[in-house]
């Protein structure tokens, strides 16, 4: 499959092997180089510390692969009513602005949304816009924990952007991967501030913000440790076949890489790169959650700063949909992806939740 997308590139005159996903993209390849380089040289000051003060919580020095998700035993189990999640993501909303908690709550009084789970219904949440002339609906399988009220924060963010953006029309709503997730990921943050504040238990507290960390490490620097997987995986291709043990080396460096001392690799993980199926059906994918990821976290630390004005800014990107350049939507921002001071800031968000982490520890 590698020299088939090699021979593919080569007769489409692409030069790099991840050219023709930054042009469906429409992103440039500096810009995606700036990013991995960034997350990479993080990686010491996020996943590496985070994972060995979570191996210290879990009483060990070192800590087995699949420990690095487990869940901590302070995480909250009260079921969190429906109305409650409603009324938690709509007041979060409303503080950041009551026209985005308007569209929201829309989606609750007009029956948009289905929520319960029921035999037969499939897994995870989406929010479709059909099209713009109708509305769209949120689909999610809500069962209470504050991780659901997270979800369809996240959901509501797309379907307010899908909303907002339905004035671009049918063949222009929609954006490229890079920024489709602004709105959700934007809507989660609010919310999972809010829910922190609500939070007056402090072990509680602490295992909510080690939850985020571990979605954010997932999302930014597993992304990126995938992405260069691939890179090599395909670089080397050129130079003749592979052989499934130089794959799982491929992988051992990518992992050893990314997560750190604190990560004990076992036996056994060095096929662990077949579980992801975006390596088979859409070769360099991946960035594209990173990217999106860490654009909207500098997004949330222009707001935090923020001068007046933030939302009216806020609303334009989102109704602009897919008819502008990355570099255009950024600018009234003050924020250019081309730099890679850009990408630090992001980071830098991530970096300061384990700083509340580590201070919650002492
Ligand atoms: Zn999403």
């Amino acid at each position: 499959m590698a020299k088939d997308k090699e021979i593919s590139d080569r007769w489409r005159g692409f030069q790099d092997i991840a050219d023709s996903r930054h042009l469906a993209n429409r992103v440039e390849r500096e810009v995606v180089d700036a990013l991995a380089a960034a997350v990479r040289e993080a990686y010491p000051r996020l996943s590496h510390r985070y994972y060995a003060m979570k191996a210290r919580w879990l009483g060990m020095e070192v800590m087995n692969h699949w420990d690095r998700n487990a869940p901590l035993p302070e995480t909250p189990k009260a079921v969190i009513r429906w109305d409650d999640a409603r009324d938690t993501v709509l007041a979060a909303y409303q503080r950041f602005s009551p026209d985005m908690a308007e569209i929201a709550r829309g989606f609750f009084d007009r029956r948009w949304i289905d929520a319960p789970v029921r035999p037969g219904k499939s897994p995870g949440a989406v929010a479709h816009p059909t099209v713009p002339s109708a509305h769209p609906y949120v689909l999610l399988n809500y069962m209470g924990k504050p991780r659901d009220v997270m979800t369809l924060a996240h959901e509501l963010g797309h379907g307010v952007h899908q909303v907002l953006a339905a004035g671009q029309g049918a063949l222009m709503a929609s954006t490229p991967l890079t920024l489709a997730e602004t709105a959700s990921v934007f809507g989660e943050m609010l919310t999972f501030r809010s829910l922190l504040e609500q939070t007056g238990d402090r072990r509680e507290r602490k295992a909510m913000l080690a939850q985020k960390v571990e979605d954010m490490i997932n999302t930014v620097v597993r992304q990126i440790a995938f992405y260069e997987f691939e890179r090599k995986v395909h670089a080397e291709r050129r130079n003749g076949e592979l052989t499934s043990d130089r794959l799982g080396e491929f992988w051992l460096e990518v992992q050893a890489e990314s997560l750190g001392p604190a990560i004990k690799l076992r036996e056994g993980y060095e096929v662990f790169w077949t579980y992801i199926p975006h390596f088979i059906h859409s070769p360099f994918y991946v960035y594209a959650y990173a990217f999106g990821d860490c654009l909207v976290n500098s997004l949330y630390a222009v707001y935090q700063n923020a001068e007046r004005g933030f939302q009216e800014k806020y609303f334009e990107m989102l109704r602009a949909g897919g008819t502008k350049h990355h570099s255009e939507l950024l600018a009234p921002f003050g924020l250019d992806a081309t730099d890679p001071a850009f990408w630090q800031i992001g980071l830098g968000v991530i970096g300061s939740l384990i700083d509340e982490l580590e201070a919650l520890d002492k």
